[in-house]
């Protein structure tokens, strides 16, 4: 498909046309953060941004979300959000978190409500300018993506060189004053995309990230699990934040008629206490350390399990920033197994 070249002057006009006319969410300034939110001005979008304190991953599951209504006489009627979005400045370790999100969520139960709200957005896709003090997604080759975008743009200087992958971003990429990109600036787009996949590596795996499902195999009684627990809050802070979390609870509110209510889903995190309660009030991970471990186990053994080996630690490094113990950082848990158990 389409790979032009659009300057940065275009590039703002073009987001701005957007902005009147459809429904768009881009990365903005928090003061010295960046977040996704509502995008109502071309001049607030910041393509240039280190990380996003939340991934994008709530305008595909969001935090609370009605999924069905019901009235005792009439049944239930499901509740879709089908209104289409177009979402600005997705980083590529976070595309490939919503790549890994949308096998989940199509494998045995296909989540129509997840995936209603992927088909009805259009996503533009940014490579990273500057890296964040804590990612490392170097580490798990997440520092570049090649699909499930609709756009991919990446700041070459004086302008973008934006490539559409299907043919709902090429529809929307025509509406751009773009001009074909040249092979000096393909180049460049090249110079920068393997320098990101070298430098986004502020924490170094020790192992190769292929490795890492081996190595927990032999990881279930070591006794990290125990002293990083020690200090756990078990706050949730770390699933929160995190692009490739899905849990979720699902609960139903009765109105005080007893007769209609509705049926919800909320955000769930693994190292919450109760997480894994279950009916008769058994809790079969009720100690931290089982919590802690669940977690660890999750983003590089049980996950990977299902989808061809992908390991759901993407290295945006949110949860490094977010744990107030700073416990939480995947890389240093998988290297002292690396060092415990593979350098043994
Ligand atoms: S585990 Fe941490 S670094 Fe890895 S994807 Fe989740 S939040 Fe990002
Ligand atoms: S590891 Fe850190 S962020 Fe996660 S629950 Fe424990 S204290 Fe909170």
């Amino acid at each position: 498909m389409a790979v032009k070249k659009i300057t940065k002057a275009a590039l703002t006009e073009w987001v701005g046309e957007l902005v009147s006319k459809e429904r768009v969410f881009g990365v903005q300034s928090k003061g010295d953060k960046f977040d996704f939110g509502p995008l109502t001005s071309a001049q607030d979008l910041r393509l240039d941004y280190d990380v996003t304190l939340q991934p994008p991953k709530k305008y595909f599951l969001p935090p609370v979300e009605t999924l069905l209504t019901f009235e005792v006489s009439a049944g239930y009627e499901s509740q879709y959000s089908d209104k289409p979005f177009v979402l600005i400045g997705v980083h590529p370790y976070d595309m490939i978190a919503i790549n890994q999100i949308d096998e989940l969520f199509k494998q045995g139960y296909y989540d129509t409500h997840y995936m209603t709200r992927r088909s009805n957005a259009t996503i533009i896709t940014c490579d990273v300018v500057n890296a964040s003090e804590n990612v490392f997604a170097s580490q798990m080759k997440t520092a570049t993506v090649k699909d499930g975008f609709d756009i991919l743009l990446t700041d070459i200087g004086d302008s973008y060189i934006a490539e559409a992958a299907t043919e709902k971003g090429e529809a929307l990429l025509s509406k751009a004053e773009t001009a074909d990109a040249s092979k000096d600036d393909l180049d460049k787009r090249e110079k920068i995309q393997k320098d990101n996949e070298k430098n986004l590596s502020k924490h170094q795996l020790k192992c190769e990230v292929a490795e890492l499902p081996g190595l927990l195999e032999n990881a279930y009684n070591h006794p990290v699990w125990e002293e990083k627990a020690a200090t756990c809050f078990a706050c949730g802070s770390c699933n929160q934040v995190c692009p490739t979390c899905y849990c979720f609870n699902v609960q139903d509110d009765v109105k005080w008629d007893m007769k209609t209510g509705q049926r919800c889903r909320a955000w769930d995190g693994c190292m919450l206490d109760g997480f894994a309660m279950v009916a008769g009030g058994h809790d079969f991970r009720k100690k931290r350390a089982d919590r802690f471990r669940h977690r660890l186990y999750r983003k590089a053994k049980y996950v990977p399990e299902k989808i061809g080996g992908q390991i759901a630690c993407v290295g945006c490094g949110r949860c490094v920033s977010a744990c107030l113990p700073d416990i939480a950082n995947p890389v240093n848990v998988y290297n002292r197994l690396f060092d415990d158990i593979k350098t043994k």
